[in-house]
């Protein structure tokens, strides 16, 4: 086959070869239901413990406080509707328009259904502004349910103060959720340290399966349970658990626990800054998105003035080269991203972001072919612009 960079792990990673073999041997010999008595079913149920103790030991945090889910979206529509509901009367929630589309349709479908949903002012980079926030803390302090922000952007890869933001909502006795989906896997969560009370993952953000994920609740933190039907996940959320997607991300959550403990991170930046850094070069006039932030070690997201990102994703794909850009397209034309033009990026630069994304597997040689591909794509788009 001819070289490819796949450049997208943001969207989703390959599942990492012990998990195919975790699954398929789950679904082989553990497919009994986890809550039948006989011992097939504690065979299934032991299972289920075991990952749930690996993720504990990802994310420092008590097994008990995590609830296993279908996923990240699960868990922000969860917990966004179980955290509001639990913390009656109160009606306000303060969270941001660069959250997952996961969080901004059930929060705006809240605002619709007359809940008080304030968005909070961002910096160019993308990061939450300190003092409309902390003015925001205060004015609404009577009515603020919880705040929502997410950790790691997925689109630029920029890391929110959450420590920060946490200390303040702790001292103000609110509670903080963050969408970690992004930073799950991938960067040192000490849950048990930081000042948050509810966090959403995916597994298949870090080598996981799709389809499972997870919501971790600290153990004081109210949530009134949305999906009703059973005992399971204690009484948490209800349906039969799925046993092999578990079993494979508590492998994932094992290996990278493992990673986080060497300087994979390190390494993989060093591949992003080689990349980044030769783009730059080849290309002087392309903008890299949220750069004056503290960012994800894999991610960059660049603009090409003029250019239209939908375009260069179709020449790079042709080449090579497996990118993405923030938003979906739709019926030919492509939307710039909502979230780069709430951080205020210019429409030009929005319009022609592109967002490369490694992971722990990216070779060198795939940051070689990307590094030949996209100049030579960015060069063959332009010559072919009409003048003018
Ligand atoms: N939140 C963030 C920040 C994400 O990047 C994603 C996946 N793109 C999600 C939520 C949704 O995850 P899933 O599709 O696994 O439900």
């Amino acid at each position: 086959m001819a070289m490819h960079a796949y450049l997208d792990n943001n969207a989703t990673t390959q599942p990492a070869p012990e998990v195919v073999e975790a699954v398929a041997q789950a679904l082989r010999e553990d497919w009994a239901n986890p809550s039948s008595i006989h011992r097939f079913g504690q065979q299934a149920r032991r299972q289920i413990d075991l990952a749930r103790e690996k993720m504990g030991q990802l994310l420092n945090c008590s097994p008990s406080e995590l609830v296993f889910t279908s996923g990240a979206t699960e868990s922000n529509n969860t917990v966004l509707r179980g955290m509001l509901a639990a913390r009656a009367p109160r009606r306000t929630i303060l969270t941001t328009r660069l959250e997952h589309s996961a969080v901004r349709e059930p929060a705006a479908r809240l605002s619709e259904e007359g809940y008080n949903v304030i968005y909070l002012p961002v910096d160019i980079d993308g990061l939450v502004e300190w003092d409309p926030f902390a003015a925001a803390m205060e004015e609404h302090a009577d009515d603020i349910a919880f705040v929502a922000v997410h950790w790691i952007n997925n689109e630029t890869g920029a890391i929110q103060p959450i420590e920060r933001i946490g200390t303040l909502c702790r001292e103000r006795r609110v509670p903080l959720f963050s969408d970690a989906t992004q930073a799950v896997g991938k960067i040192h969560c000490d849950l048990k340290e930081l000042p948050v009370d509810a966090v959403s993952f995916s597994a298949h953000k870090f080598h996981g399966p799709k389809g499972v994920g997870g919501l971790w609740l600290r153990s004081r933190t109210r949530m009134i349970p949305q999906m009703l039907g059973g005992p399971h996940e204690r009484e948490r959320r209800g349906g039969t658990e799925n046993t092999p997607g578990i079993v494979g991300m508590g492998v994932a959550a094992e290996l990278a626990h493992q990673f986080l403990q060497t300087d994979g991170p390190q390494q993989g930046e060093a591949q992003r800054d080689r990349l980044e850094q030769g783009i730059l070069k080849a290309v002087p006039d392309a903008v890299v998105n949220s750069v004056n932030a503290p960012r994800l070690w894999n991610t960059s997201n660049i603009g090409f003035p003029p250019l239209e990102s939908e375009a260069l994703l179709i020449l790079l794909s042709e080449k090579g080269v497996s990118a993405a850009a923030g938003a979906a397209c739709s019926s030919g034309s492509l939307e710039p991203s909502p979230v780069l033009l709430a951080m205020g990026v210019p429409a030009p630069v929005a319009h022609g972001s592109v967002r490369l994304s490694l992971c722990r597997y990216t070779t060198d040689a795939e940051i070689d072919h990307a590094l030949r591909v996209v100049p030579e794509v960015v060069e063959k788009l332009k010559t072919s612009m009409p003048v003018g």
